[in-house]
């Protein structure tokens, strides 16, 4: 692969960051996922726009500018002839030379770090057909998950439990309620009607939940911005999650128990062909 660093572009053996980066010594780095289909960039100012707040809320410089980004990304699909697949852009406070919990001086230059993640037949998952078995864990995050920033160690934990116990993913549970899974904001489906959690500090502001949201709504679907328990879930006629990655993707179990028929529904499937229809219009 060729990636990007700092305005070069690289085969990934030669790439390097320095041991003293921030990013990698205290997770003092923020990042994004845009999806590619058909060579296009999806959701592309979205996810800029969420990148600038994520810096902003950090006191982080943007050392590129929107066109910039864009460049790059256009590069780095080109370069590595990325049809479908994905896109990673890490922003990173830098490097100052030591290791101190002060902040670098200002006009220390962030390290900016992007590669692609080929993924043929991204739109095509055959898990949408068959849907997610999810389980459930204790959210033990940080509490400014609007920030998008590097620190996964906890949802990397969650994951693995759940591939221990033979399902898909996890969604985190705090004070009794979903948050939202590990790397996917999540939903629930109940009399017609499509329930997600409001936004706060406590998830991840999805660029994917934007967008499927707008189109529920421009199609008449009710929406109510809420958070809801297990339980509920558990009894909802569908759930699902979004995010850049796996789009729309239906939940067809949560700890074992069927949500709904236990097969995926139809305002899942739905939700993701609107998705991916109207995203692929405005893909750039
Ligand atoms: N929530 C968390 C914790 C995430 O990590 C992600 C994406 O990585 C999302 C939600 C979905 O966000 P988006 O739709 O912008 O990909």
């Amino acid at each position: 692969r060729t990636v990007y660093v700092n305005g070069e572009y690289l085969p990934e053996d030669q790439a390097m960051v320095s041991v003293f980066d921030r990013g990698f010594l205290m997770a003092d780095a923020v990042y994004e996922v845009v999806s590619v289909l058909d060579g296009k960039l999806l959701d592309f100012a979205g996810h800029m726009a969420r990148l600038t707040r994520s810096l902003d809320a950090l006191s982080m410089d943007d050392p590129l500018t929107e066109d910039e980004y864009l460049e790059a990304h256009r590069q780095l699909v080109q370069r590595n002839g990325i049809t479908d697949g994905l896109i990673y852009l890490q922003v990173s406070r830098g490097n100052p030379g030591d290791r101190d919990f002060v902040y670098p001086p200002k006009g220390t230059r962030p390290t900016v770090v992007m590669f692609t993640q080929a993924k043929p037949g991204l739109a095509d998952a055959p898990a949408a057909k068959t849907g997610w078995q999810i389980i459930s864990i204790e959210d033990l995050r940080w509490g400014r998950r609007d920030i998008k920033t590097v620190q996964l160690l906890y949802p990397s934990m969650a994951k693995m439990e759940a591939k221990a116990r033979g399902a898909d993913d996890a969604w985190l549970v705090e004070d009794g309620k979903v948050t939202e899974g590990t790397s996917n904001n999540a939903y629930i489906v109940k009399d017609g009607r499509i329930i997600t959690r409001e936004l706060s500090h406590d998830i991840l502001h999805g660029i994917t939940r934007a967008a499927v949201l707008r189109f529920a709504r421009e199609a008449q679907m009710q929406v109510e911005e809420r958070s809801f328990t297990l339980a509920e879930a558990q009894a909802a006629d569908e759930a699902f999650v979004t995010s850049a990655s796996s789009f729309v993707m239906p939940v067809v179990g949560i700890d074992g128990t069927p949500v709904g028929s236990g097969a995926v529904g139809p305002v899942a499937t739905r939700l993701r062909e609107i998705y991916l229809e109207e995203s692929r219009k405005t893909a750039i």
